[in-house]
């Protein structure tokens, strides 16, 4: 960046605004965050609160053609699309399944596993300052698998793991049950993967960045942004429905609802929204010490605060439908072949359901780097199943950028135009 950048302002107050706000004002910038809702209200909310080292497996595997059809077709599955939207995502899909082919599936772990590699290291820095420790944790997760064969499908995706310097560990039934003794005897197999952590109420942990950032001073502005006043290539000012913004500098963290604001700055990226819905137990008669990922539900169990929170599931049906809270409850039915204490029915007061949009590129990476229209317009948006976990890396390249240094990663995989 050219002329020196002051006063930055961060659109969205999500996780990734806010760790991106983070590292600015750690920088010595002026910094000033807005978003017309409160902080962690979007996707940030309700995920099952992992920070990932492993999760460098793209969300599109090779073979994933074969699979579609099984997972469209059944409308409680770990993958459904409302028939009615499908003709919006018929470009995105194309590209999703072809971002399946091997050799791109190798690019984009390796990518991956630069933003991930350090999730837990590059977080916990921000997490201190903000006096958030009793919420982050850093022992580790396990993912089951219902019996070796559904691990042996599975061994891709671990080898691949592996190639890009993640240590796993397999156990068997005993195994399992030695860490976890509420699983099912059911749960065949599994792996433990010691570097991941998780946060106990990852709403709780953007609250207490946020309250961080104003003690040190970031204002925050309740307004929607809604475009970029530019002097040539220069910014001047965000646009915002109350109002102009003045600005250096902007990092568009608007999570799924980004597209918008990259498109006014000349950069078509095919963003969509990966649905999820979480169920959160109150009281429940099991809380797993560790968050446990059902490889065959494709979904998480987490401890949380609040309780048990059974997160995951996509719903492809865009940013404006009502949720379909059968695909909070199915969870709960999963949930039971994993850990049979818990009850067939629990009373509605015990139960708290929730819908989030992930912001979702085809190729399961996100959107960082410089705008096309302005270089002082930055980007950090479309980190799909791993916001949490790429937070705090994003903030340190970020940073970098606004800064003006080389960051730590090569973000070219990264970039806006990669999809022209
Ligand atoms: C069920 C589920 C489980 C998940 N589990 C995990 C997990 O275990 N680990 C993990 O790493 N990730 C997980 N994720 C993904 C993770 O939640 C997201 O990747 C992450 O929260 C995205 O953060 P964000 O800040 O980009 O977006 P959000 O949290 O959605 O924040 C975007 C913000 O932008 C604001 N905004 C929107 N439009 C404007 C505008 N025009 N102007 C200003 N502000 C605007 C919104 O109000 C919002 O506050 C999960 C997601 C779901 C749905």
């Amino acid at each position: 960046m050219s002329k020196e950048a002051n006063r930055v302002a961060v659109i969205g107050a999500g996780i990734i605004g806010i760790a991106v706000a983070s590292c600015l004002q750690r920088d010595g910038h002026e910094v000033l965050v807005i978003d017309p809702d409160e902080p962690g209200r979007g996707a940030s909310f309700g995920n099952a609160g992992l920070f990932g080292t492993s999760s460098v497996v793209p969300m599109s595997m090779p073979g994933v053609l074969r699979q579609l059809p099984g997972w469209l077709s059944d409308p409680l599955g770990p993958l459904a699309v409302r028939w009615t939207y499908l003709p919006f995502l018929a470009g995105w899909l194309a590209r999703y399944v072809a971002a399946g082919r091997p050799e791109r599936v190798e690019r984009q772990a390796r990518a991956l596993r630069d933003m991930l590699g350090r999730a837990v290291d590059t977080l916990a820095p921000l997490v201190a300052a903000a006096g958030a420790t009793a919420i982050f944790h850093r022992n580790g997760s396990l993912f089951v698998y219902r019996s070796v064969e559904d691990f042996a499908r599975d061994r891709r995706a671990w080898d691949l793991r592996a190639r890009h310097g993640v240590a796993w560990e397999a156990l068997d039934a005993a195994g399992l049950t030695r860490v976890e003794p509420g699983l099912s005897s059911n749960c065949a197999h599994g792996v433990l993967v010691r570097s991941n952590g998780h946060t106990s109420d990852p709403h709780a942990l953007v609250t207490h960045l946020a309250r961080h950032l104003v003690a040190q001073g970031v204002v925050f502005h309740r307004a929607a942004a809604t475009g970029f006043a530019l002097d040539g290539a220069r910014l001047r000012a965000v646009r915002t429905r109350q109002g102009e913004i003045d600005a250096d500098a902007a990092v568009v963290a608007a999570g799924a609802f980004s597209r918008p604001l990259a498109a006014e700055l000349g950069d078509r990226v095919p963003l969509e929204t990966e649905r999820g819905y979480h169920i959160v137990i109150r009281d429940p008669e099991i809380v797993p010490r560790l968050p446990v990922a059902d490889q065959a539900g494709k979904f998480m169990a987490t401890p949380m605060a609040a309780g048990l929170r059974l997160a995951g599931t996509v719903e492809f049906a865009g940013l404006g439908a009502p949720p379909n809270w059968q695909r909070s409850r199915i969870l709960l039915r999963q949930a039971r072949a994993l850990f049979p204490a818990l009850s067939e029915h629990y009373p509605e007061e015990r139960l708290s359901l929730w819908m989030g949009h992930r912001p979702a590129l085809p190729d399961s990476l996100p959107v960082i780097g410089r705008s096309r229209r302005s270089p002082d317009v930055l980007y950090a948006f479309g980190h799909g199943h791993v916001g949490m976990a790429s937070s705090g890396m994003t903030g340190m390249v970020l940073a970098d950028l606004v800064a003006g240094r080389p960051p730590t990663i090569d973000i070219a995989p990264f970039r806006a135009g990669r999809f022209a």
